[in-house]
């Protein structure tokens, strides 16, 4: 299947710290999970195509312009001042999100970035610009016909909502696929394998009928994001019955990832989509650094299969998964048994 990566824009983000336990550790959202997954794609042959450069649009379709002018602004204003760090993290945050947009820039920062996990570096906006543009072309790959095309989208998106990014991600990028691809599909599903829940894709689409969305999940109670991911949110206004939340209990190994994802895909059928967008987490992972499931490699799959025999046209976008030996293993393992279910 057709890869979309762009390694020498995506890897300049190099995030050094996040806060755990109030103690700043290493950032796990390393460039060199890239290096690992290209060699996940590596193996199975696929191709690598460098995405095209398509703007701003398919972005604001998504984020909001008070957004999309923060990133992309924010660290040129936010280094004028000689007295600051390399990397901006936010150091305070409005208690309700309908409070005044503000002008300075570290409140500005405080509205848009909900977490410690997600600093602002010199080279964010562009890696994370040219990570959005491999989920566009993907899509269009699979506009034009492909059945199934893999966006190596790094850093990650589905956490980032509308106007506020956290746990490592800047601009959703499974969000930015699913809404290109209603250009031609009334009904588009976003199902998120990925170890955390998406939260910033439910978040996106809450209030919508047109795009499902689904995640499946380590339970958020005690597990990050908190807040969003438990079964009761099922969606608001005209979108009330089109979000589905699959918290697992920690530890599920592939029995109960199966057993939960196949309740899942029935609801998907029931919703009849044109195309699905995968946001693969690769951090399900039973060797995983974040260790909240226990997904095999050959688990992985197994999952490729279940969402391949939908027989829908699918983007795969690359969401989590943290530096293990068999990262790339894991990525290959999903790639292949996608499209050997489907050939
Ligand atoms: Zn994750």
């Amino acid at each position: 299947m057709k890869v979309f990566a762009d390694q020498a824009h995506q890897a300049l983000h190099d995030p050094s710290g996040y806060l755990v336990d109030g103690v700043m550790q290493p950032n796990p959202e390393q460039p060199e999970r890239m290096e690992r997954l290209l060699a996940g794609v590596a193996a199975g042959g696929h191709e690598v195509i460098a995405p095209a450069d398509h703007g701003l649009a398919p972005l604001a379709a998504v984020h909001s312009p008070a957004y999309i002018k923060f990133l992309s602004t924010i660290h040129k204003r936010w280094s004028r001042n000689p007295a600051t760090a390399p990397e901006i993290f936010p150091n305070i945050h409005p208690d309700r999100r309908t409070a005044s947009y503000p002008t300075s820039a570290i409140a500005q920062t405080g509205f848009h970035v909900a977490d410690m996990s997600c600093p602002i570096g010199e080279h964010t906006w562009d890696s994370a610009r040219w990570s959005a543009n491999c989920a566009v072309s993907a899509a269009q790959a699979v506009e034009a016909g492909d059945p199934m095309a893999y966006a190596l989208c790094r850093p990650p998106g589905h956490h980032c909502f509308s106007d506020l990014a956290g746990g490592f991600c800047y601009l959703n990028n499974s969000a930015i696929a699913a809404q290109y691809l209603r250009k031609t599909h009334d009904r588009v599903a976003i199902i998120d394998v990925d170890l955390h829940h998406g939260n910033g894709t439910q978040g996106i689409f809450y209030e919508r009928s047109d795009v499902y969305t689904m995640s499946i999940h380590a339970d958020p109670d005690r597990f990050y994001p908190f807040f969003w991911g438990h079964a009761h949110e099922v969606g608001e206004g005209a979108g009330h019955g089109y979000n589905l939340n699959i918290p697992l209990p920690r530890g599920t190994a592939d029995d109960g990832f199966m057993k939960g994802l196949a309740g899942g895909l029935e609801d998907i059928k029931a919703f009849a989509p044109g195309a699905v967008v995968i946001a693969l987490g690769l951090d399900a992972y039973e060797n995983d650094p974040f260790g909240g499931l226990s997904v095999s490699t050959p688990g992985f799959a197994v999952m490729a299969k279940m969402l391949a025999d939908l027989g829908l046209p699918t983007v795969i976008v690359q969401e989590g998964g943290y530096l293990c030996d068999e990262l790339g293993d894991n990525l290959h393992s999903f790639l292949t048994g996608f499209e050997e279910a489907r050939a």
